[in-house]
């Protein structure tokens, strides 16, 4: 299983201390088949890397431009810097950035650069609230997938995370069945190379005794409840328990 940790606008220098006891744990036997990904702020990418060099912890990015190559585009940085830095994957179409708004257009162009970089893309997927209510989220996510992955190389290694965006930050969780219903929808959009399926949305210590029982899931993107080394070991261990 997969246990993403998407740090968003959080973490300094001092972060890196926090660190130490998930070093500690990714050499233990408790981390069972557990696989952590760090994806920090782009100012703490190298720093992490460095962190992490003797462990298996790999490193992502939050983000990327959709050129490949260098160029005046103040503020951002591209998934070959990205690959540059040690990370080997990247978070594309957050609803944090389609809420200010990234199309699935755009995100379809980073995706494609994130592959040509030899990335790992993790895409992320979700409804609104005011969507699900109106019993749009398959239709939603439908949409999201086509044009995201329009044309996109059949061979790259790719993450769908649903995250319903009233789950994020909110503490709400679907319910199992509808979870379950969901991700089932997703798998039955991919005929050739199933991707692999995280969820994401108010993922913590408590509720994972749930949210590990929904069948096909291959781990969690997780937020908040990342930021905290405690918080994200013990969401691992109780995966497994
Ligand atoms: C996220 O933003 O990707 C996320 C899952 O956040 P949280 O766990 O804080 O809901």
């Amino acid at each position: 299983m997969y246990f993403i940790a998407n740090w968003k606008m959080y973490g300094n220098i001092k972060s890196l201390n926090t660190l130490n006891k998930v070093i500690k744990f990714s050499k233990s036997k408790e981390i069972k088949k557990g696989r952590l990904i760090y994806c920090p702020p782009f100012t703490l990418i190298i720093p992490f890397f460095k962190k992490f060099q003797n462990c298996l912890i790999d490193i992502g990015g939050q983000n990327c431009h959709e050129n490949d190559d260098y160029g005046p585009h103040t503020g951002f940085i591209n998934s070959k810097m990205l690959k540059n830095s040690g990370a080997n994957y990247v978070i594309i179409g957050h609803s944090e950035n389609r809420e200010k708004g990234e199309t699935n257009k755009l995100i379809n162009q980073k995706i494609k650069s994130a592959i040509r970089a030899k990335l790992k893309v993790i895409l992320c997927i979700g409804e609104t609230l005011e969507e699900k209510n109106k019993g749009k989220t398959k239709l939603i996510l439908s949409k999201q997938i086509k044009l995201c992955l329009d044309k996109i190389n059949k061979k790259a290694t790719l993450f769908i995370a649903y995250e319903p965006v009233w789950s994020i930050g909110t503490g709400k969780i679907p319910k199992t069945k509808e979870l379950e219903n969901t991700i089932r929808f997703i798998k039955s959009k991919f005929k050739k190379k199933m991707p692999k399926i995280l969820y994401g949305g108010s993922v913590n210590p408590k509720n994972i005794y749930n949210l590990k029982m929904i069948k096909d899931l291959d781990g969690f993107l997780i937020g908040g409840a990342s930021q905290n080394s405690k918080n994200f070991i013990d969401i691992v261990k109780k995966t497994y328990n």
